[in-house]
């Protein structure tokens, strides 16, 4: 009989997080190091270890067995550590200008440690203070482009994509989408947070027939549609920007699905910062809108027609068919992460942050009506400019039509 000696995993502290990265070769074995835990998500621990003399710093990440936020209450996999690393590499074949590099993973301490990118801010920070982040969509568009279709069958064939899709089984992380995203916020459920001036527009959603049904084809899509590897969080949340730069980071989602939904959600996150912003930099951030869609659409085309292992890749009007599926999901991922920063679990913080209650609700029922539509109309959508005249038809109260 065998004995499975029992894992050893410990949570690092401070202390234990600077002797690891000295372990490793990070800084000299004298220098005068400072830890900081940084963790501001939801889920993991994030040390920040620094050397002031020089101001070289690194990122020790790691999961904890359960959800951060709530406590062991709710336990969680440690797996997801070795989904993000290893997702990170993969990204990083692909589109190493806009990932951090990842300098060591230990699975058993479920453990990632990667550059530091303290030099930048993460970008849902910085478009609520009225950073506009001028070149974002464009190196956003670009890592989409590249890291989707890389992992696509078109790019790595049927074999390889299998292969590569096992690794990134995410079950535990799949089913907090599919709740958090797809289920409970169309539905009347405990975990939604509706504000009170909110509550009889939740309810009307709630009880849309039509919102339901386009609402499950979606989740039931985005359960069975292994398209590409995602990043599969990619909210303003994930992303560091300068004026110059951009990284994405926390890709602990990561799963074969579909590739609309990654678009969607910077589409979405882009659209609500927005619509808190009152000032004229608002058209800057809508510019990001179909700006990530142009740049993605052409980029990918370009990587269609250089490489491509699909027998009928070259077959007029295939390439358009598939831009076209991939537009109508982003139409409507977009919706779907809409939705639930206004009714679900997890606002979005720029619009929360508006003190004047009428100016509030007015922006959250404008993005709920805009949400609804992107869900149950997507097909209509035609392209990226289409969702921004959607936008400003619901800040305007108008009826919106496409
Ligand atoms: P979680 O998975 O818990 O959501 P994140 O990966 O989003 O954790 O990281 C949480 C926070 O830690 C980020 O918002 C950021 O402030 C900081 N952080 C994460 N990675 C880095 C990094 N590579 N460099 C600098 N700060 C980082
Ligand atoms: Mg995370």
């Amino acid at each position: 009989m065998s004995t499975s000696a029992k894992v050893a995993y410990e949570p690092l502290n401070e202390q234990t997080a600077i002797t690891l990265a000295v372990k490793l070769n990070l800084f000299d074995r004298d220098a005068e190091l400072h830890c900081r835990e940084i963790g501001d998500g939801n889920l993991n621990l994030v040390f920040h270890v620094t050397e002031p003399a020089t101001g070289h710093g690194t990122i020790i990440k790691q999961a904890l067995p359960y959800v951060r936020v709530i406590g062991e209450s709710w336990p969680l996999t440690l797996e997801r550590a070795r989904m993000e690393s290893e997702a990170l590499q993969i990204f990083a074949r692909y589109a190493p200008e806009y990932v951090p590099v990842v300098h060591h993973t230990d699975e058993q301490y479920a453990i990632t440690v990667m550059e530091d990118l303290s030099r930048l801010k993460i970008v849902r920070t910085g478009f609520a203070e009225g950073a506009v982040y001028p070149l974002l969509s464009t190196h956003i568009g670009e890592y989409l482009a590249r890291t989707l279709y890389g992992t696509s069958d078109f790019a790595l064939g049927a074999e390889a994509r299998r292969e590569l899709a096992l690794q990134f089984h995410n079950p535990e992380l799949c089913k907090i989408t599919e709740n958090f995203v797809f289920t409970y916020p169309l539905i009347d459920d405990e975990s939604n947070a509706v504000e009170t001036g909110l509550s009889e527009l939740a309810q009307e959603l709630w009880s849309d027939q039509k919102l339901l049904l386009e609402g499950a084809k979606l989740k039931q899509h985005f359960m069975t549609s292994a398209e590409a590897l995602l990043h599969g969080d990619l909210h303003t949340g994930s992303i560091f920007a300068s004026d110059e730069e951009t990284k994405v980071i926390d890709p602990e989602f990561a799963f074969y699905g579909p590739i609309g939904y990654d678009i969607g959600l910077f589409i979405a996150n882009t659209l609500l910062s927005a619509l808190a912003r009152q000032d004229d930099t608002r058209d800057e951030l809508l510019r990001h809108v179909t700006n990530v869609w142009d740049v993605f659409t052409t980029r990918y085309t370009q990587l269609w027609q250089q490489d491509n292992q699909e027998y009928f890749a070259g077959v007029p009007g295939y390439l358009e068919y598939q831009l076209q599926h991939i537009l109508k999901d982003t139409v409507g991922y977009a919706g779907s992460e809409m939705m639930r920063r206004v009714v679900g679990l997890a606002h979005a913080k720029d619009i929360e942050a508006i003190t004047d209650d009428a100016k509030r609700l007015h922006i959250k029922s404008s993005a709920a009506r805009l949400a609804r539509d992107l869900i149950v109309n997507r097909t209509q959508y035609r392209d990226a400019q289409q969702i921004v005249r959607a936008l400003e038809q619901a800040d305007q109260g108008v009826e919106i039509g496409n």
